[in-house]
């Protein structure tokens, strides 16, 4: 599988909930934007951070 994960910036607050909530190591705060990034190849599709973060931020796509 293929995950595309894609924050809205403009819904984000960076709050690091995300960054906290991903089991699979997939999501960092990056300490120049404030906000997360994802490491494509380690997101297992699991949908964790979509469901726990609080402004709608992210989406996650399965691109086949
Ligand atoms: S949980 Fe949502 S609002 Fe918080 S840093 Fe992650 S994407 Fe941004
Ligand atoms: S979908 Fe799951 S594995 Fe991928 S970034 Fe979100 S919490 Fe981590």
């Amino acid at each position: 599988m293929n995950w595309q994960w894609r924050l809205v910036q403009r819904d984000c607050t960076g709050c690091g909930i995300c960054a906290d909530v991903c089991e699979h190591g997939a999501l960092r705060m990056t300490p120049a934007t404030a906000y997360p990034e994802a490491i494509p190849l380690a997101c297992t599709g699991c949908m964790t951070c979509t469901a726990e973060c609080p402004f709608g931020a992210i989406e996650v796509t399965n691109r086949g």
